[in-house]
């Protein structure tokens, strides 16, 4: 069964998007550590980070950091922290999270944003990407 990653790609579910090439999509988060908090996933439907190619797993780096300094310009934080967990959805994806404290990367204290001003962030995010 297709991953809701995959289903996002499709097109099959909504999302905030904020970035999208060839090869990879990054969003909102949909229940965000901190304001921002975006994922980059690989159109390509992998389970585990380290199980992409080479190739792929570069480029999705490469892909991460363009949006994470978009991020950096768009939301008022000290730095953009980055993860990888996984457990939940098994599609890989990198959490980019704006940081300002260490709380931020706590994946059990969650910020609430309606889908307005998660709407208006994407489109601001986009707009900050070189
Ligand atoms: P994990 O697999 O543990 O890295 O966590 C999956 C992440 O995906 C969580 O932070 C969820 O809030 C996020 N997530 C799950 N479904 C969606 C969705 N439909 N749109 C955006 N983010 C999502």
């Amino acid at each position: 069964m297709a991953s809701i990653f995959t289903k996002i790609i499709n097109g099959d579910i909504p999302c905030h998007k904020v970035a999208e090439d060839e090869n990879f999509i990054a969003f909102l988060d949909i229940n965000p550590n901190a304001k921002g908090h975006a994922l980059c996933v690989p159109k390509e439907e992998v389970d585990k980070l380290f199980d992409l190619g080479e190739h792929m797993y570069l480029q999705l780096m490469q892909f991460s950091r363009r949006v994470a300094k978009a991020l950096e310009k768009t939301v008022d934080c000290n730095r953009v922290g980055m993860a990888v967990i996984g457990l939940e959805v098994p599609h890989v994806h990198v959490h980019l999270i704006p940081l300002n404290s260490m709380d931020d990367m706590d994946f059990s204290s969650k910020v609430s944003m309606t889908d307005d001003e998660m709407a208006e962030l994407a489109a601001e995010i986009r707009q900050k990407l070189q």
